[in-house]
């Protein structure tokens, strides 16, 4: 049994066990990490694959998962909360992105 530690994404309260955190998994190569991430063993790949389950909001620190629900990609990571809160800075395919969920 590994090490237990939890990922909780803020936003959705979503969890999950974690076996690596940072952006250069040496037990992965094939992966490429923009940014620091959350990777969990992916429990339906035979190969031993690797999923990421989130990130840290680049503004706030939060960890929250990939979901779109809950946070995006735009350079860096953001969380929904700061997204909507700095609406104005990102570019209009995202606010029209944003605005569709709301
Ligand atoms: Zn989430
Ligand atoms: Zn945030």
């Amino acid at each position: 049994m590994e090490e237990n530690k939890r990922f909780l994404c803020h936003a959705c309260k979503f969890s999950s066990t974690y076996q690596y955190f940072g952006t250069n998994p040496n037990f992965a190569k094939n992966i490429i990490l923009m940014e620091d991430s959350y990777l969990c063993k992916d429990p339906f790949s035979a190969e031993g694959g690797f999923i990421t389950l989130g990130s840290h909001c680049s503004m706030c620190q939060m960890s929250v998962c990939c979901s779109t629900d809950c946070s995006l990609f735009y350079t860096k990571r953001f969380c929904i909360d700061c997204v909507k809160s700095k609406i104005g800075q990102f570019p209009q395919e995202i606010q029209q992105e944003i605005s569709r969920k709301t």
